[in-house]
């Protein structure tokens, strides 16, 4: 088993009288893709947050890549990437601008053009982000994350409301980050995506860890308790026909 990159133990967060993280327990492994899924307000944003110390735990220890959150949150700082909003970019500069920006925040240099063709933008480097469509801007804003070449990359909802072909699109993304030697800790809504991209996956409801496996063992466990479909599944699903019709090449470049 790959090395101990992050570790929650018996973390809570209360919002006033309302218990968002309720002592939730679970490791992260280096170099995987680890999934952090569940309904709306399941305390997944909260989690990562205070993982990536943007905000403050109730109690609990996190550990990350051996230094201790309450020890040393700038140290973690340092070696983490985190997705932003896209709203949140300085709106009147442009792609390559916005990179020497963050490169000046991390006191760190990159190629700018190199970054954007790591993520299919190099057309776009003088364009600002607004005039990117929603998969652009995703993948721009995963580019920012990997400016201080991190260790461990977060990205909260990172294909939420994009089209198949985007999704797919980010999908090779995220496993080519993975593949560089990062670690991946990902939340999204969508179940084919966990799927197919986690490694493992931890499943919360109302701020708690209700299944940590891999999404092969925790299928194969609801088979063999019996567990049938109403309707016998086809070979094939409307998505696989969707991207049959259009194709897997993304439209918007
Ligand atoms: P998720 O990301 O799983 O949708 P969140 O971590 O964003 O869930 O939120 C978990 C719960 O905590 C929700 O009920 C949400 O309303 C509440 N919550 C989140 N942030 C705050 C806050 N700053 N103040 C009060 N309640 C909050
Ligand atoms: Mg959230």
């Amino acid at each position: 088993m790959n090395n101990i990159v992050i570790s929650v133990k018996d973390l809570v967060k209360d919002y006033g009288d309302f218990q968002a993280v309720k002592s939730i327990s679970f490791d992260v492994h280096e170099g995987e893709i680890f999934g952090l899924l569940g309904p709306n307000g399941a305390g997944k944003s909260t989690t990562l947050e205070i993982i990536e110390t943007l905000r403050i735990k109730t109690s609990g220890t996190v550990i990350v890549d051996g230094i201790d959150l309450d020890k040393h949150p700038s140290a973690i700082k340092k070696i983490i990437g985190v997705q932003l909003q896209t709203s949140g970019f300085y709106p009147g500069l442009n792609l390559v601008e916005l990179i020497k920006l963050f490169c000046g925040l991390y006191n760190t240099s990159v190629d700018p053009m190199e970054l954007l063709k790591k993520v299919n933008l190099q057309d776009k480097a003088k364009n600002k982000v607004k005039e990117l469509s929603g998969g652009q801007k995703q993948r721009f804003s995963i580019a920012t994350t990997l400016i201080n070449k991190p260790k461990i990359v977060f990205l909260d909802e990172p294909t939420t409301g994009l089209d198949p072909q985007a999704r797919r699109n980010l999908w090779d993304l995220i496993r080519e980050i993975r593949d560089n030697g990062a670690t991946v800790i990902l939340t999204t809504h969508y179940m084919d995506e966990a799927e197919q991209l986690c490694d493992r996956i931890a499943i919360i409801d109302e701020g708690k860890i209700v299944k940590l496996a891999s999404p092969e063992k925790m299928i194969d466990e609801l088979v063999e308790s019996g567990f049938e479909r109403p309707k016998q599944m086809k070979a094939a699903n409307l998505e696989d026909v969707f991207i049959h019709l259009t194709g897997k090449e993304m439209r918007e470049a």
